[in-house]
């Protein structure tokens, strides 16, 4: 997981609660300072970044969600309200509704903790956008009621100011927040990678050029191109800076979203263009999704299949079990542990790269054998699994010899030398049910493996179940 201040430079820890709370007391006191003085510059106050920024970090840090330290901001908030302006009932509600922000965002975030931090999915960031709903929506109902005598304006103004204020700049701040962490490589910014940091600063100044209500869907495009292209903390980095300039153009009319637009373009104009630009957005974001599956597919094609011999990996034959395969569910099967003998003379007589030719046919003649009857998988070096259904044991222990004296028949080439192999099997048979193919393959397979000890212990070149044994007769077939 990223950590806010990865080592050695990290501050809070869950066994140093007196650095905790003097880093909650001053990064509360250093953010509210921060957000006072954006006040003073009109088109900054309409951010209060305080809020977003201290549900982030209580709620990266699952130790700091307890009253006491939830406490220490509130008391930073009101002892800087005390020595800057006035304290009073006011400064309690107001600094009251950004602890409301503050607790529901960090509770919220941290109960669904895996989902928001360790492991976020494209669902996380839509919970995040609800989370921040609900909290801008209790912060403001506190905010407006708590601001009501200060400024003479009514409660369903101050709601809707407080709420559009929190819920901004919370979507905004908080992604960066969740996922910021120090770059572990220097920033490689080559012409080439800054293109799509280009491309949204152009759509930003169309958006200016072009102005009304459609120009704010302008960036989107762009800002998916980032997400695309670089991490998501740079990405939300971005995205703030995109989004905190928008407010700022809109409220200082650089961007006009009422009137008709600085070249004199219809308000349908930059309606159709913004609506444009947002149709795009889902299907670029569709295209992502779709990479990302086929890439998904790829890797986990890798992991079910052996590389060397084609046939399924032991991950890729559990992958087989755990959805309950229905060749194999509720039937009666055989498991068949194969060991080929004295492999390790095979690479030391003619090499390690004959050895994987070797293991290579092997697996293709057993496959060939078994057909449609079963799934073989290599468990690992020269040791394979083949679990095939059948009628009952004898028929499983017919087809574990008819596999066995195939391979000892058949001449496997190496360059102009011809070899011939045996393996040894041990095997094992019974019903399985619909709901736990797994845990019955795997008391199967132990037996299987105890029997394969048996017949590499009687001389190899054998098959060895429980209840029948079969004695090794190396020329010709069973009848079956
Ligand atoms: P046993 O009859 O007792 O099974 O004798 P063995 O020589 O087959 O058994 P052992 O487990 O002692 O040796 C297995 C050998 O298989 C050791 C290793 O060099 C070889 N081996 C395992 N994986 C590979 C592989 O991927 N390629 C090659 N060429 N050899 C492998
Ligand atoms: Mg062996
Ligand atoms: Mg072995």
């Amino acid at each position: 997981m990223r950590v806010f201040f990865s080592t050695p430079f990290r501050l809070l820890r869950e066994e140093a609660p007196l650095t905790n709370a003097v880093v909650i007391f001053i990064l509360t006191t250093l953010f509210y300072f921060l957000g006072a003085m954006m006040r003073l510059v009109e088109q900054l106050s309409l951010f209060w970044p305080l809020n977003a920024v201290m549900a982030g970090v209580f709620a990266r840090y699952a130790f700091l969600q307890r009253w006491h330290y939830y406490l220490i901001s509130y008391a930073a908030m009101l002892i800087y309200d005390a020595v800057t302006t006035n304290w009073g009932i006011d400064s309690l509600l107001i600094n009251f509704s950004n602890m409301v922000f503050i607790i529901t965002m960090a509770q919220f975030i941290g109960a669904k903790r895996h989902q928001m931090l360790e492991a976020p999915e494209p669902t996380s960031v839509l919970m995040l956008f609800g989370y921040c709903l609900l909290a801008a929506l209790l912060c403001g109902f506190f905010g407006a009621i708590g601001s009501v005598g200060i400024n003479g304006q009514g409660f369903w103004p101050l709601l809707a100011e407080w709420f559009g204020e929190q819920f901004s700049t919370g979507v905004l701040i908080l992604p960066g927040v969740l996922t910021m962490s120090w770059p572990h490589k220097p920033l490689q910014l080559s012409l080439q990678r800054s293109i799509p940091i280009v491309a949204v600063v152009v759509s930003v100044i169309a958006s200016v050029v072009i102005g009304g209500a459609g120009s704010l869907a302008f960036p989107l495009p762009t800002l998916i191109w980032c997400a695309v292209r670089y991490s998501l903390p740079f990405t939300s980095l971005i995205t703030l800076l995109t989004g905190a300039a928008e407010i700022i153009l809109v409220s200082s009319r650089v961007i006009d979203i009422s009137i008709a637009s600085p070249m004199g373009m219809s308000h349908m104009f930059s309606a159709r263009l913004g609506i444009a630009t947002m149709a795009i957005c889902p299907v670029i974001v569709s295209v992502s999704v779709e990479t990302v599956n086929s890439l998904m597919r790829q890797v986990s094609l890798r992991a079910n299949f052996d590389f060397l011999t084609g046939v399924y990996s032991r991950s890729g034959l559990y992958e087989v079990l755990n959805q309950n395969d229905k060749r194999f569910a509720d039937k009666h099967v055989s498991v068949m542990l194969l060991d080929i003998d004295y492999f390790k003379s095979v690479n030391d007589s003619y090499g390690h790269e004959c050895g994987d030719q070797v293991l290579a046919s092997f697996a293709r003649q057993i496959q060939m054998v078994l057909g449609e009857r079963g799934v073989v998988a290599r468990m690992g070096g020269e040791e394979f699994v083949v679990m095939a259904t059948t009628l009952d044991s004898l028929e499983g222990v017919q087809l574990a010899e008819t596999l066995r004296l195939s391979v000892a028949n058949h001449p496997f080439q190496w360059r102009q030398q011809t070899l011939y192999l045996t393996f040894s099997i041990g095997i094992s048979s019974g019903k399985t049910n619909t709901w736990n193919l797994t845990e019955r393959f795997n008391a199967l397979l132990e037996t299987a493996d105890e029997n394969l000890y048996r017949s590499k212990k009687q001389g190899r070149n054998r098959t060895t179940h429980s209840e029948v044994a079969v004695k090794p007769s190396a020329t010709s077939l069973p009848d079956n």
